[in-house]
């Protein structure tokens, strides 16, 4: 141990109270030993910090900090060493706010379209999440503090997230959704990781064995500390004794108690709770050390520069009929669209930063070097029906050449905590496109939000630009492409399916009472379209520039591939060259092909170079179930280079000896999964491939419609709950969500939504820093099993002794 003449020094007690926060956002400090606490804020696109009230959803005002775009647009960029730059500055800002541990990146796969976090999400791809996610680890960490790649794992979803069960198995659990995290300790070196809320496979994530201990810890050799979502703690001492270190936030002293209480049982062995206290003094007096001497401000000009540069490179165009972009000097543009007076910049949630400043669209539109001829909002944000906007709209269409779009989500589509359930603009936005085509049919459509949409729309218009969330600089990145300043060099890091029942997981997304089943397995994304040749709207990997580029002459080495790339075009621009790996003759099943390498390469027009992509060590390794390990299948691999997931330049193939003795399965036991048709995957085929009887995916009632709460209970739940007054609870937080919505009170309805209804019991105490102390929970949870008296009465009692101890301690 690294701090044993510390640890040494400490008392049960306090080595305990290390492993729980202060607060809301610091870990205990323990003055006499020189040891302090530290402070970690959010997030994955710009700092949070939260200076007076504290919460974990985005709701209290935060320092000011440059928002950068966030991570579903970052990763767009596919530039890892752009990103890289924007995360030191992000760091620099963090460093200046005394913040050692910043909560990002998150690098959950987007496993379907409907996720509502996936805007703070890399891609559906785990090598490119992976690559992203280091580059942002290794800026922030080049500050000397820490970054906390998030949520681990299986934690793909908002619906239910602090009770589902990931129901996943092994292979994809390793190939597909901890690749990323695996990528982010071994290249990224995070000095953190945060356990997701959910259960992976019936165990909680934040005490999961085979996730942290066995893979993380032992397989990946991470030293460093494992912190718990923000009330993400169910059992603390099996949480600690699978090496989970950090509680956060505070539980008021309880789950402190409770680690005592069992090195004094001897139910944990004293020297588990020593070496979590040595990871965690490592992190805190490392971290602390970097902030010293540190300046507490920072360039916010530059950082804004910063921030419009990485934005810029972000922003993908889908679509460019007859070149109708970049627009021409002096041509007649009308701007129409709420989103160009507002650009949506950011997902709301615990990512949401409170920026710098903030351009707009129309702040900048007279700098450009098209003629302006008026701007519309053309439709209410909200989705209301209202004609005088989309008549002046029209009016505004027929006095130009070329109309542009803004269109998007509001700002509480796409929120942390809740799903969506659409795929659809809303459908005044729809009604707009169509009414302004029949005036005009020079139609650019500009997107603002962070995840896929429906994009049906776009036979009606020439240009499509995708933003995303670019940011608090983003209004700026949209004029130089739209006026060719900079030729467009995004592309997508997820797939546009024709229509989301086309998605993988569309039938088992997201999943039933206790449960959501992982049934379409390593088919995500494109490894699905392209295995099942089914069509999309846009492949993933696609986006166009101004210009054109050719491949040619692969040569495939033993370390990787290389090739010449020539810009054709008549701009200078950038190009993302895309590998891609597949075996077709292989004893597995497996994709058609995977993204196993990239390159972004700047080209001035004419010009040309060579490009070599290297091989790794996730080129051409499976995850063995039957050996519990990743080996390479030997025989002949096809390589794929071009610039899409579809549209491959150049093909070759290469020998690998291998090391596989034993195949995993018999591939023709899989017939569903063969086929990939993995929509209609029978429970029986599934079984087979988990390994394990399929849990049930119901509530468990012991009577009709009845159910015993117990302290991971949600309040969702308490519907079922034997008491009336656990049935009225359930009533109450549902009424007022509904009613909220009612009268338009979107954003308070969704926190309710997000703060109360999906929460288990626990977190009455664990979440309010034990202002609900957890005798009196167990007093709430009496009642509403059905002993209403019994349990007030308890509730009184544990409430009089928390205030006497409050005076006690006065
Ligand atoms: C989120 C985390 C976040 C934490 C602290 C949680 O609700 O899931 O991503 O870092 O709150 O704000």
């Amino acid at each position: 141990m690294k701090y044993k003449h510390i640890i040494d020094q400490l008392t049960l007690e306090e080595k305990a109270s290390l492993t729980s926060g202060k607060d809301f956002w610091q870990t205990v400090n323990i003055d006499r030993l020189g040891i302090p606490s530290i402070f970690l804020a959010d997030g994955p696109n710009g700092l949070r910090k939260q200076k007076a009230a504290a919460d974990h959803l985005g709701l209290n005002e935060s320092v000011k900090s440059t928002c950068f775009p966030t991570s579903a647009t970052l990763a767009n960029s596919w530039n890892p060493l752009l990103i890289e730059t924007a995360s030191t500055l992000l760091g620099v800002e963090a460093v200046a706010e005394k913040v050692s541990v910043v909560l990002g990146p998150g690098v959950n796969i987007k496993r379907n379209p409907l996720a509502g976090r996936n805007f703070e999400y890399y891609s559906e791809d785990p090598y490119l999440a992976g690559k992203v996610a280091s580059a942002f680890i290794r800026g922030i960490q080049q500050n000397g503090i820490a970054a906390s790649v998030k949520h681990f794992a299986a934690n793909n979803q908002e619906f239910r997230r602090m009770s589902i069960d990931s129901v996943v198995d092994e292979r994809a659990l390793r190939e597909i959704y901890l690749q990323p995290f695996e990528m982010a300790v071994k290249e990224g070196k995070t000095k953190t990781v945060m356990a997701s809320y959910n259960l992976i496979n019936g165990v909680y994530a934040n005490e999961n064995m085979h996730t942290l201990k066995e893979i993380l810890r032992d397989e990946w050799g991470f030293d460093g500390v494992i912190v718990s979502d923000w009330g993400g703690v169910n059992d603390r001492v099996k949480a600690l004794q699978a090496t989970s270190e950090l509680e956060m936030p505070t539980s008021g002293g309880q789950t402190v108690k409770e680690i005592i209480q069992a090195v004094k049982d001897k139910t944990l062995d004293e020297s588990v709770l020593d070496e979590a206290v040595d990871r965690l003094l490592s992190l805190i007096l490392e971290t602390s050390e970097a902030l010293k001497g540190k300046l507490d401000t920072f360039d916010q000009q530059m950082h804004h520069m910063v921030a419009e540069k990485i934005a810029e490179e972000s922003i993908v165009l889908l679509k460019n009929e007859n070149s109708i972009l970049p627009l021409k000097k002096d041509q007649k543009v009308a701007i129409i669209g709420d989103f160009a007076w507002e650009l949506r910049f950011q997902g709301a949630g615990s990512s949401g930063v409170n920026p710098t400043r903030l351009d707009s669209i129309l702040g900048h539109v007279q700098h450009s070097n098209f003629e302006f001829v008026g701007y519309e909002p053309g439709f209410h944000r909200y989705g209301k029906k209202k004609q005088g906007l989309l008549n002046k709209a029209i009016k505004l269409a027929k006095q130009a050449e070329v109309v542009v779009l803004f269109l998007g989500l509001d700002e509480y589509s796409e929120t942390e905590g809740l799903d969506r359930s659409t795929l659809m603009l809303p459908a005044n936005q729809l009604k707009l496109v169509e009414e302004i085509a029949n005036v005009n049919p020079n139609i650019v459509v500009v997107l603002s939000c962070g995840s896929v949409i429906d994009l049906s729309f776009d036979t009606k218009v020439k240009g499509l630009v995708h933003g995303y969330l670019l940011g608090q600089a983003g209004a700026n990145a949209i004029l130089n492409v739209l006026t060719g300043s900079v030729s467009p060099s995004g592309k997508l890091s997820e797939t546009y399916p024709l229509r989301y029942e086309d998605t993988p997981s569309a039938p088992y997304f997201p999943g039933l009472e206790n449960t959501v089943e992982y049934r379409e397995s390593i088919y995500v994304g494109y490894r699905y379209f392209d295995t099942a040749k089914k069509d999309v709207k846009y492949p993933f990997g696609f986006g166009l520039t101004y210009s054109k580029f050719k491949y040619s002459n692969l040569k495939i080495e033993s370390d990787g591939v290389r090739f010449k790339l020539k810009n054709t075009g008549s701009y200078d621009a950038k190009e993302v060259c895309q590998m891609y790996v597949g075996k077709k003759d292989t004893g597995i099943l497996r994709p058609t092909k995977e993204l196993k390498g990239f390159s972004k390469e700047f080209l001035v027009k004419g010009d040309s170079k060579e490009v070599f992509i290297p091989f790794d060590e996730y080129t051409f390794r499976f995850f063995n179930t039957k050996t519990n390990q990743f080996e390479v299948e030997p025989g002949a691999y096809e390589i794929y280079v071009g610039s899409s997931s579809v549209d491959i330049e150049l093909f070759g193939s290469i020998e690998q000896e291998g090391n596989t003795k034993t195949l995993p399965y018999n591939k023709k036991d899989f017939p569903g999964y063969l086929s990939c048709d993995v929509h209609a995957i029978s429970g029986v085929e599934f079984e087979k491939l988990l390994g394990y009887p399929i849990p049930n995916p119901h509530f468990v009632f012991y009577k009709k419609k009845r159910m015993k709460v117990d302290y991971n209970t949600t309040v969702q739940q308490l519907r079922y709950a034997r008491g009336w007054s656990g049935r009225f609870f359930a009533w109450g937080v549902r009424f007022g969500y509904k009613f909220m919505r009612l009268i338009g009170q979107r954003k308070v309805a969704n926190i309710m939504q997000m703060a109360l209804y999906h929460n288990p019991m626990r977190n009455m105490s664990r979440l309010t820093g034990g202002a609900i102390t957890w005798g009196q929970l167990d007093g709430m949870i009496t009642m509403f099993n059905g002993r209403f008296f019994k349990g007030v009465s308890q509730f009184l009692k544990s409430g009089k002794k928390k205030n006497k101890k409050v005076e006690g301690n006065a």
